[in-house]
């Protein structure tokens, strides 16, 4: 019989939560996990990481993940062997793109999953489905940001490096609350304003930890960001205090910029957010005095109807400012899952070749149809929302999605619930019986990160090694080797026995990869992407920006105003992420030590509100939109103020997720949902 090892094993790997992409040892044996263990050579995070990195992993021996293929019939979900699902799925997927055209099968990949396993959905939807239609998650939270970065200067990653936003002399946080969000990355925040002199601006609607700790906190009205920004842009340029040689030398347009800014006077802006002229004429003063400004932002900005031309509105200031191409300056959008980046860089995007190339680059295209041996669409395709559209009007028939739990994490969770079931036949690949897995017709097991080698790229660009630490559970497959099976029973002909033969691939097709080689990635080294030479790069733009003639574009974008609700519905209700949960919580619900930190979910409601509707700590609230209705606990609590409410994003159930108030608006250029332009009105079921 076959030796036991006994052993404690320790295997690097990074971290399978937010964007920071801290990187550590975890100790196991058998399947115990130890512990996680940090170190001086995690070249983000060194000894430091969350409460999340550190004993959130419990849900990889979670009684509820799938460890087999299953299979719908008559209604009830059955156990089936590999062949047989696999078999399903590729004539099933492969019988209705015959039937129905290249548009009819649809793609959502996924930020969990690794770069390696993202290329292969968007090759599976190339080269062998023939469609552009693959999107991934980042439609829902930072699509706006990389455009509105694309758009000015480019590229769609954080400038610099998370280290260098420590060397900052100013950082302004919009709509993000990096202290629950990301945590490590704000703690380099909180160390270099406590102790370095670091001055601190944060603008959100709820008086969060980095508010509380801010020179100036402010609030500005919902939907409004994209006003104080243009206002201290102008009043900057205005009182001279803009870098007049670095915007001659970096940027195009600022004559059509001062054009467009013209409206924005600090009475128009106090006007329309609510913020004192004074304050943002401070603002602008801390700017000017800073050595260096870094802005970071999340989706308090860009999950809103101008969620993209705000995102833009920043990257303005910054170029007018000069605060771009030198540590400690720059747009630093916040990336929200661990991999977000990496699924974008990877191509599981409508309009995105691998290392963002293009679909309608007629070069980028030719070189892909060479190696994929078929014609590429030289249009985008569809994205999230469009697919779902799509569905709805019959066209689209098929979907295949990998660890999204879509009917849970898009808004207006009512309405994409009825999209679902319309599918003709829908496989969803996953490791736990996600709300979308339940409209599924085949359940295909993947496997989470420990299980897994691979690399993961964080906020800040970084490609990272992880190194299997566990076996895969019972009969779970690894997510890369599922995709490859479908593929090559429809005629693909792909041979990858390790992760490593997928990346050099992607590499040799991607200039801004090439240096992304399984050598350079080995044990704690990484690769930061962000030039055309192989070069790791820590710093964007050192050789100019990234258009033709090396020059930024100021982005000559309007506010609009934020959609309107109907006057019943009075209360705006705000949602985001808490320390101890991820997300939607498919993972940090099954682990048992953090749920019993945190077991349950609660609306926070100001005292002021609780005062005017009598209501106290743990009233019971039916909350009404247009789209839904949830009940949960009241948490009284001056986080929040007046009309204001904040919900936890980590529910998985119908009665307390916010995505079943959320509605159909959205950002217009991205169509990343305005999740956060969700009114409301409550109702008081029981005081105490
Ligand atoms: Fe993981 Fe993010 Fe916490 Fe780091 S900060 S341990 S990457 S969840």
């Amino acid at each position: 019989a076959a030796m036991r090892d006994t052993r404690t094993v320790k295997t690097k790997t990074v971290c399978t939560f937010c964007g920071v992409g801290c990187s550590f040892e975890v100790w196991t044996k058998d399947r115990k996990i130890l512990k996680v263990q940090p170190s001086h050579d995690a070249p983000v995070n060194a000894i430091s990481t969350c409460v999340k990195g550190k004993f959130g992993w419990d849900f990889v021996n979670s009684e509820e993940r799938i460890t087999t293929p299953l299979i719908r019939k008559d209604g009830a979900f059955v156990e089936a062997s590999w062949d047989e699902a696999l078999d399903l799925v590729a004539s099933k997927l492969g019988g209705i793109k015959e039937q129905y055209g290249k548009g009819s099968v649809g793609f959502i990949s996924s930020s969990k999953i690794t770069n390696e396993e993202n290329y292969v959905i968007q090759k599976m939807a190339r080269q062998i489905f023939e469609t552009n239609n693959v999107d991934n998650c980042s439609r829902y939270c930072q699509s706006p940001a990389t455009d509105g970065l694309f758009r000015t200067v480019g590229m769609g990653g954080d400038a610099g490096t998370i280290k260098d936003i420590a060397k900052a002399g100013l950082v302004i946080i919009v709509g993000a609350n990096p202290a629950e969000g990301h945590p490590v990355l704000a703690t380099r925040v909180k160390r270099a304003h406590k102790y370095h002199g670091q001055k601190l601006i944060v603008a959100d609607l709820r008086k969060n930890e980095m508010a509380e700790r801010s020179d100036i906190f402010i609030s500005p009205k919902q939907g409004t960001d994209q006003v104080w920004l243009m206002a201290v842009t102008k009043y900057m340029i205005d009182q001279g205090w803009h870098d007049q040689k670095f915007i001659e030398e970096n940027v195009h347009f600022f004559d059509d910029f001062n054009t467009v800014l013209e409206k924005y006077t600090l009475d128009y802006a106090e006007k329309h957010t609510g913020i004192k002229r004074d304050t943002l004429v401070e603002i602008a003063e801390m700017i000017r005095d800073a050595d260096g400004t870094c802005v970071l932002w999340g989706m308090g900005v860009t999950q809103n109807t101008g969620g993209s031309d705000t995102s833009a509105a920043i990257s303005n200031l910054l170029l007018a400012t000069g605060n771009y191409r030198r540590e400690g300056a720059g747009a630093y959008p916040l990336r929200g899952h661990n991999n977000v980046q990496g699924a974008c860089d990877q191509g599981t995007l409508p309009g995105w070749l691998p290392g963002y190339q293009h679909v309608t680059d007629d070069v980028a295209r030719a070189k892909y149809e060479k190696a994929y041996g078929v014609t590429i669409d030289s249009t985008p395709g569809l994205d999230n929302i469009q697919m779902l559209h799509s569905i709805d009007e019959g066209k689209m028939r098929a979907m295949y999605l990998v660890g999204e739990d879509m009917a849970l994490v898009d808004s207006n969770a009512n309405h994409v619930h009825d999209i679902l079931s319309k599918l003709d036949f829908f496989v969803v690949q996953d490791i736990f019986l996600s709300r979308t897995a339940q409209y599924a017709d085949v359940i295909l097991p993947g496997v989470p990160s420990l299980e897994k080698n691979g690399t993961f790229t964080n906020t800040e660009r970084r490609v990272q090694r992880l190194y299997q630490a566990l076996p895969e559970l019972g009969n779970a497959k690894q997510d890369w080797w599922i995709t490859q099976e479908i593929a090559n029973r429809l005629g693909a002909n792909w041979s990858y026995s390790h992760p490593s033969e997928i990346m050099a691939e992607m590499a040799s097709l991607s200039p801004l990869f090439a240096g992304a080689t399984y050598d350079n990635l080995e044990g704690w080294n990484s690769f930061l992407w962000g030039s055309h030479s192989g070069e790791s790069t820590p710093l964007l733009y050192v050789d100019g920006f990234n258009f033709p003639d090396k020059k930024a574009r100021f982005a000559l974008s309007d506010w609009s105003k934020p959609v309107e609700f109907p006057e019943e519905y009075d209360l705006h209700i705000n949602n985001g992420r808490m320390l101890e949960h991820f997300h939607e919580g498919n993972m940090t619900n099954k682990s048992k030590g953090i749920q019993s930190k945190v077991p349950e979910i609660f609306v926070e409601v100001s005292p002021q509100l609780a005062e005017e509707r009598g209501i106290q700590d743990g009233s019971l609230v039916r909350l009404v939109s247009p789209y839904g209705a949830v009940k949960l606990n009241a948490l009284v609590t001056d986080r929040v103020k007046a009309n204001e409410l904040f919900l936890p994003m980590n529910s998985v159930d119908k009665d307390s997720a916010i995505n079943f108030l959320t509605g159909p608006a959205m950002d217009a250029r991205t169509h990343t949902p305005a999740y956060k332009q969700t009114m409301v009105r409550m109702e008081v079921i029981r005081v105490d």
